[in-house]
Parts: C-alpha cells; structure tokens; sequence
C-alpha cells in the first residue's frame, strides 16, 4: 500500500497514537477488570518491547555503501551523482533519507526508515511484537465480548458503558491492526526468505518479464552482453516452455503458445503461418529469434530459504533479539549456483534498468497487420502488444497493483542509467 504524508513525522505518530491507545486502552477500561496481576504485568511487558523495537526499527540505518566504493568486476557500475559514490548491487538512493541504502527494500513511511540490509531484522521484530500484543488484545478483549454475549439478558444498569464503548472501539481497531501487519510480515517472509528478494526486485522481475513478453528487452541484452563478452549474444533456448509453462497456463490451446513466448517468436511466427509482409520489416530489425521466457530468468541471490533467512537475520538463536543482525557485508553478495546456468550471463538487472531504448519500439508495433489472423489470436496479439505499460521507461513503469519505482520511496533522478556501463569480467 502506498502511503505519502506531506508531513513525515505523522507517519510516525499514527502508530504512535494507535499503540498507545488500543494497548493503554484495553488495559485501563477493560484488563485491569478482567486479568489477573500476573497477566496484566505480562501484557505490560509485551507492549515496552514492542515500544522499544518500534524505536529500533526508526533509529537504525538501514545501511549505506562504503566511501569510494568499487564494484566488482562483471558488475554493473551505477554511478549516483548525488551521493557523488558508486552504488553497490542491490542499493538504491532514497529520496527521503537522501542517501544510498543498501539492498533497499523500501521507504517505510510508519517509521520514516529505509528498510534495508542493516535493520531488516529490526524491522521483522517489530511487526512480530505488534502481531503478539494485538493478538494478545483480540483474546482478551473477545473473551469480554462473548461475555457480553453470554450476559446479554441481564439488566443494562448492570453493564458498565464505559468498558463496554472500549470493548466496541478497540477489538475491531486492534484487529484491523493485526491483519494489516500480519499480511505485511507474509509478504516480507515471502519476498526475503522464499524468494531472496527486496519488494524492490521483487518489481523489477515483473519489470524485465514484462520486457521479454512484449519484446522490448532484446535490443538493451544484446548491447551488454557485447560490451560485457566482446562477442554476440548466441541464440537462446528456453529451458521451461515445454515443462512449466502449461502448468502456469493451462486454459490455452496449443495452438496460442506463440502469444506467450516473447515478441520476436510471436513475430516469426506470425510470418510463417500468416505470412505477413509488414511484419517482416520487424523481423529484419531483431535478426535472431530468442525461445527465451520469463521462466527461463535467473535471480542471483536467491540461495534457498534457509540461507536467506539466516543471512538476512542471522543465527535463529538471536533472531527475537534487537542484537541478530544480518550475515552479509550488504555491498559484496554471494549467487547462487543457478547462475552458471544463466543465458544471459548478465549481472542483475539483465538491462541494467535500461527502458529508455524505444525508437521505433511504437511505430512497429502500430505497423503490424492483424487481419490475416484468427479473432481468438488477434485478440491475444492485441492484449499482448497493446499492454498500456509495454512503451513506458522503467521509471514510470508500474506493476500490476500500480506500483511505480518511486512508490518504494526510490529517488528517480538518481537513478538515471545514463552513465551506468558494464565493468568486463
Ligand atoms: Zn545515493
Ligand atoms: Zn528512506
């Protein structure tokens, strides 16, 4: 979810208001009734800890590069010029901490923090003592409620308003609150142990598999891979076409496979069977045709789950504690094994965020004659080709919940690829 406030700080004093009010709430309108001394000096507990790693996740640097970093070599060499520094793979400039983060995940606006390398796991924390002290709540506050219920022929005088307008209030705020942040954390674990990936390079993924679908990437590749090798990039095969992909897509008919494999194949095979002649001209441009999909793409830093997870938060011994801290320097990464297997061969980003390459991108596409082909695969050519988002740049691109570049708080003036080039191996 995207939330902007023109005054930053509020961003903080909202959970500020919100903890404060649902945990000393519930303790003076209704637990100091109901609990135990015992429990009520739990919950205590329980709501400092959380106060104390709310603090953790605002204070603590989310990590930046070293000074005069040197990527190393078959890295991308991404300048930025307003921290004047070479950005390490994985970093980007925040606009509103107004430096590099390392392997940034995004600009949260509930802390008005980075999320990235360094407090990651400070972050985790607190959104696992929130999920503990709203739970704790949602227990406590519901058994008062099926109480009420329980009691509900009993004479009203004999029911006390106020506990009971704190009972109404704060269990559905304390359970809005809880499912928020227990889908956040599912999302984190999910982008960070499961895929060893940033929400950053989660987006960019969609990003470079929207490129390949409708085409565009082929142009960019070629380039680095001949500045990176000093050679041509060799024709590519795709490894999961015939395996991965009718699992993926199961309601399409054989004959549509050409849809789904990229522009260049959909072109090729549009002049075989269609034999169209505007096509050609297209097809004269992009030369090799490239059996590559998405599926075919190799994350490097995904290195299984439980290495990211240990990486990223250390020993499980520490991880509930404010010392357990990342393994990982945060500027120099480990790959995994898979990359050997990499077509590509190319550092990630395999674009290197070059979106920009557009000449005659839009002209062929509207030169392409449809009428030759069947409605069905006219239709899908349309949705394919015509996707609003196939000719923007990499810094208005959005993906499919809208999200742009600059929505993860990324400064998009520093990240320009102009003078971005490939350090050869
Ligand atoms: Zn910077
Ligand atoms: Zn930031």
């Amino acid at each position: 979810m995207v939330v902007n406030f023109q005054w930053p700080w509020l961003g903080v004093i909202i959970p500020c208001v919100l903890i404060a009010g649902i945990g000393y709430g519930s303790h003076l309108f209704v637990f100091a009734a109901y609990l135990s001394n015992e429990k009520q000096i739990i919950f205590e507990v329980l709501l400092s800890i959380l106060w104390f790693s709310y603090y953790l996740a605002i204070v603590t640097d989310a990590g930046t590069p070293p000074k005069n970093f040197q990527p190393p070599e078959g890295e991308w060499k991404r300048w930025c010029k307003k921290c004047k520094n070479y950005k390490p793979e994985r970093s980007h400039h925040c606009k509103t901490c107004k430096k590099c983060v390392l392997q940034m995940d995004h600009h949260c606006p509930w802390t008005y923090n980075c999320v990235g390398h360094s407090n990651l796991p400070h972050f985790l924390r607190f959104l696992v003592w929130v999920m503990v002290c709203t739970t704790f709540v949602a227990v406590e506050l519901g058994k008062v409620a099926l109480k009420y219920y329980e009691d509900r022929n009993l004479p009203s005088y004999l029911v006390n308003k106020v506990e009971m307008f704190a009972v109404i209030l704060l269990l559905p705020l304390d359970i809005f609150v809880l499912a928020s942040i227990l889908i956040l954390f599912i999302r984190c674990v999910i982008n960070f142990a499961f895929k060893g990936m940033t929400q950053i390079e989660v987006w960019e993924l969609e990003r470079i598999e929207s490129q390949i679908r409708n085409g565009r990437i082929w142009t960019q590749i070629k380039k680095n891979y001949r500045a990176l090798h000093g050679k041509e990039l060799p024709k590519l095969v795709s490894w999961s076409k015939h395996s991965r992909f009718h699992e993926e897509e199961p309601e399409l008919e054989e004959d549509d496979i050409s849809d789904l494999e990229g522009y260049e194949y959909e072109i090729e095979e549009s002049i075989e069977e269609e034999e169209d002649a505007v096509a050609s001209s297209v097809v004269s441009k992009t030369e090799t045709r490239h059996d590559f999909t998405s599926d075919d793409l190799i994350f490097p830093y995904d290195l299984g789950f439980w290495r990211n997870l240990t990486d990223a938060c250390g020993s499980p011994l520490v991880w509930m504690f404010p010392w357990g801290k990342p393994r990982t320097s945060g500027y120099l990464f480990i790959k995994n094994e898979d990359v050997e297997e990499d077509q590509l061969g190319l550092p990630w980003p395999p674009d290197g965020g070059h979106q920009e390459n557009l000449e005659g991108f839009v002209d062929e596409l509207d030169s392409i004659q449809l009428e030759d082909l069947s409605e069905e695969g006219k239709r899908r050519k349309l949705m394919r080709i015509r996707d609003p988002r196939s000719t923007l740049r990499r810094t208005e691109w959005m993906n499919d919940f809208g999200e742009t570049l600059d929505d993860f708080g990324v400064d998009l003036d520093a990240e320009d690829a102009e003078n971005d080039h490939l350090l050869a191996k």
